[in-house]
């Protein structure tokens, strides 16, 4: 086959260079094809196959289930099982494959879709909450006959472990992306997806090569292919001929060395060549990733998604993590970064990152029933998740952070139940720290422009330019037809980040960015010029952000920032940019 190349947006850096391994989307978008008559029982069979891995795969989470789980997940286990077993499932979709020939995958969907239109026409509830279940039970058997991430094979036909393959899929969810938290893959490449969508935020997060928004590359790339990402330029080249394979492989060399040089500077501390000492924080998704923020040198945790923790759960939102679940896993987080500040974000689901995809139904749910606005709206949730982090605060030094506040109300209304969650736990006689920090996240343009509001009630404020970006500049962060908009060097949101760390700083409370920018080492002299202190962002990204700095002469950049500032025209803050990498 001759070799090609795409082009796509750059996730994560460096390059990654394997073998093909291609994700199907279980549930929409499966193969349609007529099975002639002599494969007709093989197919059949590996339906059956496929639905009785499935209910090993449930007896196994089953008996897996840690004593202390609350009753509901076994419940929830038991109905999946039920529903498998049920002739609805379990026979119907063989008779679809006899009589119209369908493949096994197009029969079971097919099905599926029949018993969904007949749940939405029942009237009680309870009884129509159950199509999510028939629908879940089904995206598992798909997933299995289909391959994808439920049932990644440990080695491929020839041999390679995961290290040696490239996940190839249209779209990856955020909970998807979990999966291959404890499977280090070569690297992913997507049809869609934005730069700053959380399935990229994710793969930045696993520090692996990762190109998004290729179009119609789980099209054109076929299964064992050899690739290459190259990470840095959102390239991907498939079936490389050998001197360009040697080219990439040099590259990969250099950046290995250039890591290896760059792990010497862990214990350094990050202060400019004139002195000013700047924090460095980890942004992390579960309390497993502190071991890579310590290992990074953090200063601390200056953002903790903690909905990464709900995400991902049989059962979605009729399955939240406990509060004592949640205490577990803040405290751990709070222990091993050992004395370090650790701030936990309130849950910010909605969006791209919905509890649970199926029961996703809001019109656009990036503007919708998001972050805050689903906690002020569940307020026994958030009482359970305010009441676990506080509970945290009692084991070291934790910082509340609230997604998405944009109204005076929301401010009230949060502080009020914080109070609330810390006179809960003083009747329970739990510990925790009275004087814990409350701050914003200021991600919503209205947010930026009534800091007062802000900073009269918050003890600090963390800039969310991912969604500042998104919602200045009226561009959806995954959808990759509008990536090239995405322009964190827009005036507009120039003059939002700006104005915010000076008001913050006029007001004395601390102001750190948490957004993708703090991560770019192409902004970091600008933010620096800006005034900015403090940065939190993927642990992978912190030493080469520190090596940026300590070249850095803060009085020389300030007046090239200055100029920036002023710019309205995109030439002109090029140019500048360019000039204040020289300074
Ligand atoms: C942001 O919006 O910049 C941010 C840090 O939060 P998230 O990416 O999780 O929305
Ligand atoms: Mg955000």
């Amino acid at each position: 086959m001759a070799s090609f190349t795409l082009h796509g947006i750059p996730v994560s850096r460096g390059i990654a260079i394997g073998r093909a391994h291609l994700l199907t989307p279980a549930a929409l978008d499966v193969k349609h094809y007529l099975v002639p008559d002599e494969s007709i029982e093989a197919e059949v069979q590996r339906l059956q196959n496929a639905i009785a891995t499935v209910h090993k795969e449930l007896q196994t989470l089953w008996s897996d289930l840690p004593k202390d789980s609350p009753a509901e997940l076994g419940a929830f286990i038991d109905v999946h099982a039920l529903i498998l077993s049920d002739p609805m499932i379990a026979e119907v979709p063989l008779d679809i494959i006899r009589a119209r020939h369908y493949n096994a995958e197009w029969a079971l969907v097919t099905q599926i879709d029949e018993l969904s239109s007949q749940f939405d026409d029942i009237g009680d509830a309870y009884l129509r909450e159950r199509k999510a279940d028939i629908q879940q039970v089904g995206e598992r058997v798909l997933k299995v006959l289909t391959g994808t991430a439920g049932s990644l094979p440990k080695v491929n036909e020839h041999g390679e472990t995961h290290a040696g393959m490239i996940v190839v899929a249209h779209d990856i969810s955020p909970a998807d992306m979990l999966q291959f938290r404890d499977r280090s893959f070569g690297g992913f490449i997507t049809d869609l997806g934005g730069q700053n969508s959380h399935t990229a935020i994710v793969a930045r997060s696993l520090d692996i090569p990762a190109a998004v928004g290729m179009t119609n590359a789980s099209a054109l790339i076929q299964q064992d292919d050899w690739v290459i990402i190259d990470g840095d330029n959102g390239v991907v080249v498939v079936d490389p001929p050998p001197e360009v394979l040697n080219q990439y492989r040099d590259r990969q060399l250099r950046i290995q060395r250039e890591r290896k040089k760059l792990s010497k500077l862990k214990k350094t501390p990050a202060v400019t060549r004139d002195g000013v000492k700047i924090n460095l924080y980890a942004n992390i998704e579960f309390p497993e990733d502190c071991a890579s923020a310590m290992e990074a040198g953090a200063n601390g945790v200056g953002l903790f998604r903690s909905e990464f923790l709900f995400m991902g759960r049989i059962g979605g939102s009729a399955n939240l993590p406990t509060e004592d679940e949640q205490f577990e896993s803040y405290r751990k987080a709070v222990e091993m970064m050992k004395g370090r500040p650790v701030t936990i974000r309130t849950l910010d689901i909605g969006a791209d990152k919905p509890l649970d995809a199926a029961e996703q139904t809001a019109p656009n749910p990036a503007l919708g029933l998001r972050a805050i606005r689903y906690c002020l709206a569940e307020p026994q949730m958030f009482l359970a998740q305010l009441r676990a982090i506080l509970r945290a605060s009692a084991y070291g030094p934790v910082k509340l952070l609230v997604p998405m506040l944009a109204h005076a109300f929301e401010i009230e209304k949060t502080l009020g139940l914080i109070e609330h969650a810390m006179n809960q736990l003083r009747a329970a006689n739990k510990v925790f720290d009275p004087l814990i920090q409350v701050g914003a996240m200021i991600e919503i343009p209205a947010a930026a422009l009534t800091l007062p509001m802000f900073v009269k009630r918050m003890d600090f404020l963390s800039i969310g330019t991912n969604d500042l970006i998104q919602y200045t500049l009226a561009i959806d962060r995954v959808d990759h037809e509008v990536a090239h908009l995405y322009n964190p060097l827009h005036p507009a949101v120039l003059q939002l980040l700006s104005h915010t760390i000076t008001t913050g700083a006029k007001a004395g409370i601390p102001v750190s960015v948490c957004g993708e920018m703090a991560g770019d080492t192409k902004l970091t002299r600008l933010l620096l010029g800006m005034g900015l202190r403090e940065f939190s962002m993927h642990p992978s990204q912190i030493l080469s952000v520190k090596q940026e700095i300590l070249n850095c002469d803060i009085e020389l950049l300030a007046p090239q920032t200055k100029k920036i500032l002023r710019s309205f025209d995109p030439g002109d803050i090029a140019d500048a940019m360019e000039a204040l990498a020289h300074v």
